[in-house]
Order: C-alpha cells, then sequence, then structure tokens
C-alpha cells in the first residue's frame, strides 16, 4: 500500500482495500458485530445522471446485502419537486440496472410515503415536538444564531398544540402562500449543532411533483423525508456520506420520535473523489446545460451513461469500486486507477482487429494485382477460447502514417525507405521509394515483401526489429472515430483557487477523427460493441454508427499509466 501526495490530496493506490479474505472495512466490521439483518437501500434524489460517485455507493449497498443474505431497495429521494424529473428517474433505473444490480420488487419513491410523513408530523405537534412558525426567511436565519452563537425561541415556538394542528391542517390544504408558515421541529435552539435547532420539517411549495401531481402543496425537507423513509422500509443500514455526520442527531431524533416502530441506524462514508473530474451534479448538470458536452451520456462525462457510451464495462466498474473500498477519510482517487481497471477487463473480453487511424497508402509492388491472401490469427491471444479470425491480405494496404518516417530519428525502427518491418501476422515488408503529390508530402509507399516470410517469420532468421499493423484497401470501411482525453486540465477541478471551474476544461478533450479505415468486420457491429484496434486502444461502437458510415469511441489507449504510478 502506497499513498502519493498530490495536490494536498492523497491519492489511494489498489491494495489500500484488496483484501487476503479476512480485512473488513469499517462498516463490515459494524455489521459483523450487530449480527442482525441487513437492509440497505440506494436513495438518489432524480435530479440528474447517475456518476461513477453513485456507483460506489451503489455497490456498497448492493453488495453488503448480498454478502449477508439482505436486501437492497431502490428508492428515489423525490421530496424536492422543482428540480426532479422523469427522465432522470428512467435514466437511474437503467444504469443501476446496468451495474448489474437487481432491487427485485422493492422498487420505492419517497413520494408514496407523503401520507405516512404528514400523518408522522401530526403526531409531533400532539407531543409538543412540532409547532407552526411564521417568521419570514430572513427572521429565521436571525433566530437560528450561529456557529459560535446559540439560537433564540421564535416568538410563535409556544403556540398551543391545538393551534399548530390547526395551522398545519391549512398549510395541506393550500390556504396560505409560499413562505408564510413552516413547520418545524421542537428541540433546541441553544445546540452547538445548527441542526437542532428546531429544523424545519415541512415548507409549502406549490409545485406540481412528477409522482403526486397536484395532490400536495407542501413538502417534506430531506432531513425530515430520509429517516421516515429508511424506518417505514425497514432499512437497518441508512449508509450516507460523510457530509450527513452532523445530520445524524436529527437522523436519530426522527426516528426515535416518530411512530415507525424501525430504528434504522445512519453510517457515514467518504464520498468518491475522481482526479481531473468533477462529481457534483450541479456542475455536470452545467457542462450539458452550457454545452461544454454533447448531453449526459457524452463520453466524456463521468456518469455511468457517459461511460458506458464510451466503452467501460459493469465488470470494470465494479472492480474498481472493489479496490477503493469504504473508509472515513476523504480521498481523491486517482482516475488512471479506474483506467486501469477497465484495461484489464477489456484485455481480457475484446476481439482483436486491425484499424488505422490516420492512413498511409501502401502498394506491395512486387504482390500480383487482384490477388487475395488470408491469414488466419488469434482473435484474443488472452482467450484461447475466443477462437481465430481471418485477416485479409493485398496488393494494396494502409498503415499508420505515424508508422512511417522519411528521416528516421534515432531508435526509430518501423518503416523508412530501405528498412524493413513485419506486417502484423503478414509479411515482411521493405520500403523502396515513395510517391509524393504535389506540394511534395509523401502520399504513398512503394514496398516489396519477402514471400518466404508468410506468416510474419523471417526464414533466414534475420532481425526485424517492429512489427506494425495494416488494413487492406479493399477491406476497409471508412469511419469515424473519436479520441477523448481528460475533460479537465487540472488534477482538482474543484480547487477553487485555480479560478472558475469552466476555465479548467480541457479544449482537446475529444479529437475527432474522419477517413479512418475500419477493418471491414467491424463496420456493422452493433452500437456498444467493444474491440480492440491492435496498438491503438479499446474501442466501442458509438450509436451515431450508420450502415457503412460507423464511428467509434477510443474507450482507452493500451498503454497504462497506473502501472507506472503503482510501481512509483
Ligand atoms: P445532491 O444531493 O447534491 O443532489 P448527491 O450526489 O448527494 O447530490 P444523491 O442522488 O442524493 O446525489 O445521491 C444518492 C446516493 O449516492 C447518496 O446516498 C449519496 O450519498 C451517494 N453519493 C453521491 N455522490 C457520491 C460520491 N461521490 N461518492 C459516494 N457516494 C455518493
Ligand atoms: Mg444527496
Amino acid at each position: 500500500m502506497t499513498a502519493r501526495p498530490a495536490g494536498g490530496h492523497v491519492v489511494s493506490t489498489p491494495g489500500e482495500s484488496e483484501t487476503d479474505g479476512s480485512y473488513r472495512d469499517f462498516i463490515r466490521q459494524i455489521v459483523d458485530e450487530d449480527r442482525g439483518r441487513v437492509v440497505t437501500r440506494f436513495p438518489p434524489e432524480p435530479n440528474g445522471y447517475l456518476h461513477i460517485g453513485h456507483a460506489k455507493s451503489i455497490c456498497l449497498n448492493f453488495g453488503l446485502a448480498a454478502e449477508y443474505g439482505g436486501t437492497c431497495n431502490l428508492r428515489f429521494d423525490d421530496t424536492n419537486p422543482a428540480k426532479e424529473e422523469v427522465e432522470y428517474v428512467d435514466a437511474i433505473i437503467e444504469d443501476v440496472r446496468w451495474l448489474g444490480f437487481d432491487w427485485q420488487d422493492r422498487l420505492f419513491y419517497a413520494s408514496d410515503y407523503f401520507q405516512r410523513m404528514v400523518d408522522c408530523a401530526a403526531a409531533l405537534i400532539a407531543k409538543g415536538l412540532a409547532y407552526v412558525d411564521e417568521l419570514t426567511a430572513d427572521e429565521t436565519r436571525a433566530y437560528r444564531g450561529t456557529l459560535t452563537e446559540p439560537g433564540r425561541n421564535s416568538p410563535h415556538r409556544e403556540r398551543p398544540i391545538a393551534e399548530s394542528l390547526d395551522l398545519f391542517a391549512r398549510m395541506r390544504a393550500g390556504e396560505f402562500a409560499e413562505g408564510a408558515y413552516v413547520l418545524r421541529a421542537k428541540i433546541d435552539m441553544a445546540s452547538p449543532n445548527i441542526n437542532m435547532r428546531d429544523p424545519a420539517l415541512y415548507r409549502i411549495k406549490k409545485a406540481p411533483h412528477h409522482r403526486t401531481g397536484d395532490a400536495w402543496c407542501i413538502y417534506p425537507m430531506y432531513d425530515y423525508a430520509h429517516p421516515l423513509s429508511d424506518a417505514f422500509e425497514g432499512i437497518t443500514y441508512s449508509l450516507c456520506t460523510l457530509e450527513f455526520e452532523d445530520h445524524r442527531p436529527f437522523y436519530d431524533w426522527v426516528v426515535r420520535n416518530c411512530p415507525t416502530g424501525a430504528t434504522p441506524r445512519q453510517i457515514e462514508f467518504a464520498r468518491l473523489n475522481l482526479t481531473y473530474t468533477v462529481l457534483s451534479k450541479r456542475k455536470l448538470l452545467l457542462l450539458v446545460q452550457e454545452g461544454h458536452v454533447r448531453a449526459w451520456d457524452d463520453p466524456r462525462m463521468p456518469t455511468l451513461s457517459g461511460l458506458r457510451r464510451r466503452g467501460f464495462t459493469p465488470e470494470a466498474i465494479r472492480s474498481f469500486c472493489e479496490r477503493i473500498g469504504v473508509a472515513k477519510r476523504d480521498s481523491n482517487v486517482d482516475v488512471a486507477l479506474l483506467e486501469h481497471a477497465v484495461r484489464e477487463d477489456l484485455n481480457k473480453r475484446a476481439p482483436r482487429v486491425m484499424s488505422v487511424l490516420d492512413p498511409l497508402r501502401v502498394v506491395i509492388e512486387n504482390y500480383p494485382e487482384g490477388q487475395v491472401e488470408e491469414f488466419e490469427v488469434q482473435v484474443n491471444p488472452e482467450d484461447a477460447a475466443a477462437g481465430t479470425r481471418r485477416v485479409l491480405f493485398a496488393r494494396t494496404l494502409f498503415i499508420e502514417r505515424d508508422d512511417f518516417r522519411e528521416v528516421p530519428p534515432p531508435k526509430y525502427h518501423r518503416l523508412f525507405p530501405g528498412n524493413e518491418v513485419r506486417l502484423r501476422g503478414a509479411y515482411l515488408v521493405r520500403c523502396t521509394g515513395v510517391a509524393r503529390n504535389d506540394a511534395g508530402d509523401v502520399i504513398e509507399l512503394r514496398c516489396t515483401y519477402d514471400p518466404a516470410s508468410r506468416g510474419g517469420s523471417s526464414p533466414d532468421g534475420r532481425k526485424v526489429k517492429s512489427t506494425i499493423h495494416w488494413i487492406s484497401e479493399s477491406h476497409a470501411v471508412s469511419g469515424t472515430v473519436r479520441l477523448y482525453a481528460s475533460l479537465f486540465t487540472a488534477e482538482n477541478p474543484n480547487d477553487e483557487s485555480l479560478g472558475d471551474w469552466r476555465t479548467l476544461l480541457n479544449p482537446e478533450s475529444l479529437v475527432t477523427v474522419t477517413g479512418a479505415r475500419i477493418a471491414a468486420s467491424t463496420a456493422s457491429l452493433p452500437a456498444g460493441t467493444t474491440v480492440q484496434f491492435e496498438r491503438l486502444g479499446y474501442f466501442c461502437v458509438d450509436p451515431d454508427s450508420r450502415p457503412g458510415a460507423p464511428v467509434f469511441n477510443r474507450t482507452i489507449t493500451l498503454k497504462d499509466s497506473w502501472a507506472k504510478v503503482a510501481s512509483r
């Protein structure tokens, strides 16, 4: 286990939570000690798409339940009608399922509990534990006090119970304007914890809700709705991120004082932060709204739909989440670790093919015109069961422009005039000349091949230092390839000392290559299919593909920068 400081953050490395089978993170230690039932939930608010940080929470909640023979619910925390939309609900359902988790028939909505939450509120009022207040927003703020000064009681705090019950009923009936009244818990205005200074339970909001329509004009506050939803569902462990630690006393207060009979326990863990990435839903929404990316599923986005379109697999994301583990301290995980996980997974499963991104035409002058030869090569050297594939060779080919230099720099072993290289799986070829356009640029190479080197061997044992990929001109389809780099240039785009986070966007995060020569066998694969273009990386068919005009996203290059980081 190693940790290296980076921009003032701790960067977790693999190994941190890799287990020898006996390691238990702090949450699993608690559960082991309790020996009780494990009922968890994943509670997204449908106000945006899920991102890789949510994947950490999903894997934790569903994973924990599965390990202990318990259950995990999917519950929408849809208590704020202003920002929530059905589009998000549908996307979240799709993403959690895609990640590989199953809630069976336990799909719930906090909005389904609105009536029970109102009943609990009435019970609190009846017990003298809640009251209807009518301070203005400014007054409420002034009465609340500060971190160092206690708050003051509202003049309406001692309103008779019957009067609060009546006002609360009329709030619900729609008699009052927004902001005229709120229902507050009656706890302690002098508490050192501001969350305990008579927090609001209900506010008037005359907004239609995506599920309950116009049925309600009051909506519960998150801090009140969440513990109740947990209690109604019999949740035993309510896992949430660290910023809710200070809210736990109120969580427990609600559970203790409302007649639900359940006692869920809130446990906080550190949220995931990733280098070169923003994970705030507010910022992700702005990226979409301001057109910095195409949509929520833009392959540069850290959303699950973006990662999916980019070609990341659920297996890779789950393996990443397992490696980062859960802990109590904040951490900033190196995005290279996520990339390492996807490479590791795709290496095992992606079929290999040859395609050329930046084509340079090659004519093999001593190869018979019109002849086509077939070579059999392995689909995936990592997976013998994947079998073999056919590669077609002919007189006119394309190679990568970068695999040729007219004047080779030192230690350059690829193609240059007079040099011989191996065309992967086919023949040894030697460059004998070039053809130029009027501007003098090299537009075509002339080569000869050695017929005795069929399959790429050198019959006399002569050394050929380089093997390059290639594609037959008449067996290739012209296509578009989108190459991605990180969306931000700064390791921590959330660092406000660097200025507005949008100024840190990487102008080269997307490079679109047109006229790439794609192996015809892969040109009509369905969207979402992943292949390895040999030497270039893993690529995934984009839904923008059309017959005869394939579009590929580069998921990731082959080079693993993580391996370097880890060995430092
Ligand atoms: P907000 O509440 O500001 O809209 P959120 O990121 O908390 O944003 P939710 O939809 O409430 O979004 O999150 C659902 C669950 O996912 C919560 O339990 C939350 O704690 C967890 N979660 C969100 N972001 C992360 C993250 N970066 N790492 C781990 N868990 C996260
Ligand atoms: Mg939240």
